[in-house]
């Protein structure tokens, strides 16, 4: 028979990987819970409309990455493509901005675009991100980004720059637009077949382009700083000015316009300088959207938020040792006094526990054990349970400890002595 596959640019994340994906949770939850971020968790499709409004027409997500389908009833769905639009979308339904503001809210999860699949880019993949929605003080664009900093020191990602750009207001942009049209006009011809279309459709976007040639001939393209107001001036000076305060280095990329339409002042990414992700060095990006709740139908909300892709993650964290765990396992003649000490232990002490489903001879239930990358051994055969003992085998160490009670068996594994 034919096998089926998974269908491409999907991945299984097997055992041997999940305890990292678990630890980037983790750590997760504990940095924006300490920060006062709360999860947010939206269906994973929702109506097509909500994307082609929110992520934008222009944008290359809607133009060509999206899974969109027509289900029973005739609506047309999407699988989200990414996690502001949702969170949005449920901000303005739940009336979230009647409660404190900014509402701080972070999310994980998958997301899906039909996109080429290499190293770093996948079909389905998954994000985590925040985003903090319903006041525009330059603090909080800081405060994201500290903690997206944070965030990536205690996972342990070295060798990361931060690229800040400011694209102002949309006044700035619009007096921006026209000198950028200006200049492409004269290149119109030469450019990518989608930068032809971002000319009609969203000028600006063109700085994104990943063509090396393109890029190369947009290096003398008017910079955007130059058309700003006051106000755009002002707030570019600030996040600057507080970043250094902060003490995170950060350089200014001007060509940075990020790919969503519905982004105005302060975008960035953190860039890795690993060069086995290729093209897909940015690992976390983001932004401010101060227009996007009102352009849905919301109470006008200023907003600002960041995603990071978990597999580039996962990618950069791959090579890493983590400290390894406690994993015991109860080598016994019987499984079933095997299972009554394992759910003993692991209740009392808090540590895995494994024990053989078999009863198999000892010396295969060793096997077994160091199969299953036990640290220790509980020899559990009826000498010792006549006694009331417990020999112990630490297997790294190679070393043997005879425990004569539950409570010493007890302290030796929850203690610090292990
Ligand atoms: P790229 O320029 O790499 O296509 P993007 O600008 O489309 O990225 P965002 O929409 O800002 O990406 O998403 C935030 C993050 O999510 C990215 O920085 C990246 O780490 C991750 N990401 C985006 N698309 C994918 C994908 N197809 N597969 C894996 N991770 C992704
Ligand atoms: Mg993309």
């Amino acid at each position: 028979m034919e096998k089926i596959i998974s269908p491409r640019g999907t991945k299984d994340i097997l055992p041997s990987e999940s305890s990292l994906w678990q630890f980037i949770e983790a750590k997760a939850i504990e940095t924006f819970s300490l920060a006062g971020f709360e999860e947010i968790r939206t269906p994973i499709f929702e109506h097509t409309q909500l994307f082609s409004r929110a992520v934008g027409e222009s944008s290359d997500i809607v133009n060509k990455e999206m899974y969109t389908f027509t289900d029973r009833s005739d609506r047309s769905i999407t699988l989200r493509p990414e996690g502001t639009a949702g969170v949005a979308r449920a901000f303005i339904e739940h009336s979230l901005d009647r409660g404190s503001r900014p509402q701080k809210l972070w999310y994980r999860g998958p997301m899906f675009r039909y996109e080429r699949p290499q190293t770093g880019r996948y079909r389905q993949f998954y994000q985590i991100g925040m985003e903090a929605i319903g006041l525009e003080a330059p603090f909080i664009d800081l405060e994201v980004i500290k903690l997206a900093y944070n965030f990536l020191q205690e996972l342990g990602i070295e060798n990361l720059t931060l690229a800040i750009n400011s694209i102002g207001s949309a006044a700035s942009r619009e007096a921006y637009r026209q000198q950028l049209l200006a200049f492409l006009s004269e290149y119109q011809d030469d450019v990518c077949d989608d930068c032809k279309r971002r000319m009609q459709q969203n000028p600006l976007r063109v700085l994104d382009c990943k063509v090396p040639e393109d890029q190369a001939l947009y290096k003398n393209a008017p910079l955007i700083q130059d058309s700003f107001d006051e106000e755009s001036k002002q707030i570019f000076m600030q996040m600057k000015t507080g970043l250094e305060a902060l003490g995170i280095s950060y350089t200014i990329d001007s060509s940075l316009v990020r790919g969503l339409d519905y982004y105005s002042h302060c975008v960035f990414e953190f860039k890795t300088d690993d060069k086995g992700l290729g093209q897909q060095s940015t690992v976390l990006a983001g932004g401010r959207y101060d227009n996007l709740i009102s352009e849905l139908g919301g109470v006008s909300s200023p907003a600002v938020g960041w995603a990071l892709g978990m597999e580039r993650i996962a990618y950069l964290l791959e090579a890493k040792k983590f400290p390894e765990t406690k994993r015991v396992y109860i080598i016994s003649d019987s499984a079933i006094e095997a299972s009554k000490l394992a759910h003993q232990l692991r209740f009392d002490a808090k540590v895995l526990v494994e024990y053989d489903f078999e009863e198999a001879k000892v010396a295969k239930q060793m096997n077994k054990a160091l199969k299953r990358n036990a640290s220790h051994g509980i020899f559990y055969l009826e000498d010792e349970r006549k006694s009331g003992s417990y020999l112990v085998k630490d297997f790294q160490a190679k070393a043997e400890f005879n425990l004569t009670s539950y409570t010493e068996l007890l302290s030796f594994f929850a203690g610090d002595s292990v």
